[in-house]
């Protein structure tokens, strides 16, 4: 047991890292590209750690998360901290190129795999456990960052991987054993590790075990309980904090109360539903309440979230205000959006917003509301600004929307619609195409930034844009593709695209979030009702068909996909924001069909992504997703073929929903799985067209004929010559232009020698 600590009352579960102008992605990409050395990537890392501390000290946070930077991912650093990474990247001699090896691969070794962290965008590692996997701590990390916010005078909580979490989300590799088994091994690290935190002065230690809010442990309560009675028995320890975030601990929660831990932190925004009054044993506990959303970009109701944690304190010993988890998740701060008008603004708390808004709370907690009456009172204006601001309520599209769902939307049958199709494409067997981006030349990306700093007008951008989808166009009749695309230059990204297009939709200056590594996105916000004022896509798509006679394929984003990858009003069920993006998206497939476009493609690559944790959300999740896919896809007539994309390797659970999106044609990633896909769909029941991606676009190698020519055949044994598509696996537009047209060229030859045989 540690030494009598007292709690704390004020925290955040953990912070963003890149830097509040990507300091960290610029230091971490000139080094990689050996610009600089590593003594200047390592004082920009201490720099940014150090402003972090110092903001959330100042905000009036007392107690303080270190060890949540990253030079790449927390689990990466989990992976390094138990000695677990794989033997290939011991030829790596220097530390930090070899976790960079692990994380990014290098000419000699391929790098570790990588996966969505829950239900999030952020993208962890995946540590690789084989039967020679050996675990031996390595607390170097973690033990030098205590250190330094101790000499800077933080009050600083290191934060750590549990070891649930680590291994479930680890892989067994080379027929190891399922990596979750190995809890045993791991739990001495954690307690040697415990020993060493308390040895050097840490008074708390938060154990991050966001697993336990989702139902991939087998008997979560069981192995809660296990660990946490193991490392509580740990003689000489910090008090520890074990925290969960993103939905709610269910049975978890009396068994981790139940070990001798001293606090537990529960995530109150996205786990709101958690019976916390009805477990007795946290009545000598500190219960961190995470009532700040941590991973959306809304201004807390803060008089909601007083009432839930002046309740909370009749439940447990005492109660501590938090962030729901990270904010890793959202941007830094909202002082750089200085052209948002005030209305917006007062709706939004960034990363520095929401430290505030922690510690307001925990203020009025201790003193009464009374002590922090103003910021209550713009809490509760901007809620009532937010709540009567016309925007937020479209009555033209509400109407509309309601008419459709109540008409009913459907197409004709599969069977009608390939009729129609057929007769109108007029088709070969096996017809190529591809996914919708050409490489991003040097050339698109100067007539872009040309355009935003104004050294090009908008007609020469255009003219520029246009050259590029000929020159495309051009391409592809030369390989000699059947269907064919406009190539996408115009688009800076297939969400913001058409965010920026739609009303309800704003996009930041700033608003830079990590997705993985040094990669950073800026996901716009969609805060209104959505309308869509003019075409957003049909002169390109019209312009690309005008320059030949094959059938140009129209591009779109669909609903879920937009959703995904954008801040979403929490105002409103998810389904209803989905159902209006859908609305406009349909719109526009209505109006590429009137300008003569025959194939539209409607990518949905998010789908699988926003699927909920626990299993009885899944088919209420996929019942809405699927059915705007289908609203956003059922305005055209049956002649007018769509298609629809998804990127991802493990269909697993979303098998049945792709059948039912219904798409006449869906062009999956199959490369890498060798085409399992192909049976595993059809067996879904599943008989509409399908392209198993042929070559895996992630790598720069050109794949032979030979190869393409085996995989389609490997399809072909599946689904048969009429249902069979030859694609690439995903878009282009990281390629370089010389690898894709030999890579297509090859395509197109496998797709000529394989319908010969058919
Ligand atoms: N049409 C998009 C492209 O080709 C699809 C991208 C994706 O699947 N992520 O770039
Ligand atoms: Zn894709």
């Amino acid at each position: 047991m540690p030494r009598t600590v007292s709690p704390f009352t004020a925290t955040t579960l953990g912070s963003p890292r890149i830097g509040p102008n990507r300091e960290l992605k610029r230091a971490v990409e000139s080094y990689w590209a050996g610009r600089t050395d590593q003594a200047n990537l390592k004082s920009v890392a201490a720099d940014l750690r150090k402003l972090t501390w110092t903001e959330l000290t100042a905000a009036g946070l007392d107690s303080v998360p270190v060890n949540t930077f990253s030079y790449y991912d927390q689990m990466l650093d989990t992976a390094i901290l138990l000695g677990a990474l794989p033997v290939r990247y011991n030829a790596v001699s220097d530390e930090l190129d070899r976790y960079f090896a692990a994380a990014r691969g290098n000419a000699e070794v391929a790098p570790l795999e990588m996966t969505k962290w829950f239900d999030t965008n952020y993208h962890y590692i995946v540590p690789e456990l084989g039967p020679d996997t050996t675990f031996s701590l390595n607390p170097v990390k973690v033990l030098s960052e205590l250190k330094e916010a101790q000499d800077a005078g933080v009050p600083g909580r290191p934060v750590i991987v549990g070891p649930l979490t680590f291994l479930a989300l680890s892989k067994a590799v080379d027929g190891g054993s399922k990596p979750i088994e190995r809890l045993g091994e791991v739990l001495p690290l954690y307690v040697e590790l415990l020993r060493k935190l308390a040895d050097a002065g840490a008074a708390w230690v938060q154990i991050d075990e966001p697993i336990l809010v989702t139902d991939a442990l087998d008997d979560a309560a069981g192995l809660a309980d296990q660990a946490y009675t193991t490392l509580g028995a740990t003689t000489n320890r910090p008090a520890i904090f074990v925290a969960s975030y993103f939905g709610a601990l269910a049975d978890a929660l009396p068994a981790l109360a139940r070990t001798p831990i001293e606090a537990i932190g529960v995530d109150l925004v996205y786990g709101a539903e958690q019976a916390v009054g009805a477990v007795p044993e946290l009545a000598d506990k500190l219960l961190v309440a995470g009532v700040v959303d941590g991973r959306n970009i809304w201004r807390t109701d803060l008089q909601g979230a007083l009432k839930t944690l002046t309740a909370l304190r009749q439940s447990a010993k005492s109660v501590a205000v938090s962030t729901s988890c990270s904010t890793l998740h959202v941007p830094y701060s909202l002082t750089p959006e200085a052209a948002l008008d005030d209305a917006l603004r007062s709706w939004l708390a960034f990363g520095s917003e929401k430290v505030v808004e922690v510690a307001t709370l925990a203020r009025a907690l201790r003193e009464g509301r009374e002590a922090v009456a103003v910021a209550f009172d713009e809490a509760n204006a901007a809620l009532a600004s937010r709540i009567s601001d016309p925007r937020l309520h479209n009555a033209d599209v509400r109407t509309r929307l309601a008419s459709i769902l109540a008409s009913g939307h459907g197409r004709g049958s599969a069977d009608a619609r390939r009729e129609s199709q057929n007769a109108r494409l007029n088709l070969p067997a096996l017809p190529t195409t591809t996914i919708g981006s050409y490489p991003q030349t040097v050339e698109i990306r100067k007539a872009r930034a040309g355009l935003v700093t104004g050294e090009i007008d908008q007609a020469e951008y255009t003219s520029r844009m246009k050259a590029e989808v000929e020159s495309v166009i051009r391409l592809q009749e030369r390989l000699g593709i059947d269907v064919l695309v406009h190539g996408e230059p115009e688009r800076n990204d297939m969400v913001q695209y058409f965010a920026e297009q739609l009303e309800g939709f704003f996009a930041t200056a700033n608003g830079w979030v990590q997705s993985y590594g040094s990669r950073c996105v800026r996901p716009p916000i969609l805060y209104g009702d959505v309308a869509r004022p003019t075409p957003m896509t049909v002169d390109w798509a019209a312009y690309a068909q005008s320059l030949t006679d094959k059938p140009v394929k129209g591009m779109l984003t669909g609903p879920v996909t937009i959703l995904a990858w954008s801040f979403v009003r929490d105002d409103q069920p998810l389904a209803t924001s989905a159902n209006q993006v859908a609305l406009a998206i349909r719109d526009e497939t209505v109006d590429l069909q009137d300008a003569g476009i025959a194939i539209i493609q409607v990518d949905e690559p998010a789908l699988r992504e926003l699927l909920p944790l626990r299993r009885r959300d899944k088919s209420a999740y996929l019942d809405w997703a699927v059915s705007s896919f289908k609203l956003s896809t059922s305005g055209v007539s049956d002649s007018t073929q769509i298609h629809t994309h998804l990127c991802y390797s493990e269909f697993g659970e979303v098998i049945g929903a792709i059948a039912d999106l219904d798409a006449d044609v869906t062009s999956v990633e199959a490369a890498r799985s060798h085409m399992e896909i192909v049976g595993d769909l059809t067996a879904a029941g599943f008989a509409n067209s399908i392209g198993p991606g042929v070559y895996d676009i992630h790598s720069p190698r050109v794949p032979d004929t030979g190869e393409i020519a085996d995989g389609l055949r490997a399809a072909l044994a599946a689904v048969g010559p009429e249902r069979l598509w030859v694609n690439p696996d995903c878009g282009l537009k990281t390629r370089k232009t010389d690898e894709v047209e030999a890579a297509l060229r090859n395509m197109v030859e496998a797709a000529k020698q394989v319908r010969a045989e058919a």
